[in-house]
């Protein structure tokens, strides 16, 4: 299979798998950028069924942001968002924004993020805070967040959401999740007592990095094939991934 088929297959799996997850519902959309061509390409964007995305359905941009080929209904408003990232850094191959429900109150409450799971030390040196309360909707903006992430995995969005990077979709959507459920642990540990975290040096120990691709790849096969039986009412696929 050519490059362009394999990455539409992947971007319409991974945006289901999202909606399944319960990360992506009327918001979030996700990329993914082929160096080979220099083509940017992304799920579609609000008001289309993310349960039921197909690869035709997936946009093709220019870094430009000039369409190639159109996809189902809208193209995101968000889009220099991936154009953005992708040009900036050669390790954000992937790039998923999400409203997710758990790492969002992090963008909100006056507290930073940390890991508290030995997953989450993913996220060893904490998630930058994109200060702006607005939506990316211009290179220039664009630029803005790719500042603020840096070379971080992740990046919160200020009263809005994140947005993840990886070498890949899979380890894309597989630290999103981990994202989401350390967000979620945080805030339901935080209603029995004070929060442990994992430290710095914790998180350097346990070494996350360490055989990330191929977690990330079985997680991938995992959901995949629960998506595959999913009756595609939202909510009743999500599974929680550590449980
Ligand atoms: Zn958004």
């Amino acid at each position: 299979m050519d490059t362009d088929t394999v990455l539409r297959e992947k971007l319409a799996a991974s945006t289901r798998i999202l909606a399944m997850q319960g990360l992506i519902g009327v918001f979030g959309h996700v990329s993914a950028y082929d160096p080979g061509s220099k083509r940017v390409f992304l799920s579609p964007g609000m008001g289309a069924d993310r349960s039921t995305t197909k690869p035709d359905d997936i946009f093709v941009l220019e870094p430009s942001g000039k369409i190639l080929k159109a996809g189902e209904g809208e193209v995101p408003i968000e889009w220099p968002i991936h154009t953005t990232l992708h040009a900036a850094r050669s390790n954000a191959l992937a790039v998923a924004h999400l409203h997710s429900p758990y790492a969002t109150l992090f963008s909100i409450v006056d507290r930073p993020f940390r890991p508290v799971t030995l997953q989450g030390a993913l996220f060893a040196e904490g998630i930058p805070l994109y200060r702006e309360a607005n939506l990316v909707k211009t290179p220039e903006q664009g630029r803005q967040l790719a500042e603020a992430i840096g070379n971080q995995r992740a990046v919160l969005m200020r009263g809005h959401g994140a947005v993840v990077a990886g070498l890949d979709l899979e380890e894309v959507l597989f630290c999103a999740l981990v994202l989401e459920d350390d967000a979620c642990k945080t805030a339901q540990a935080a209603a029995l007592g004070n929060v442990g975290t994992i430290s710095l040096e914790e998180c350097r120990a346990f070494d996350a990095e360490t055989g990330l691709q191929r977690r990330s790849h079985r997680v991938w096969k995992y959901l995949a094939g629960l998506e595959a039986r999913w009756d595609r009412q939202m909510s009743s696929g999500k599974i929680p991934l550590f449980p």
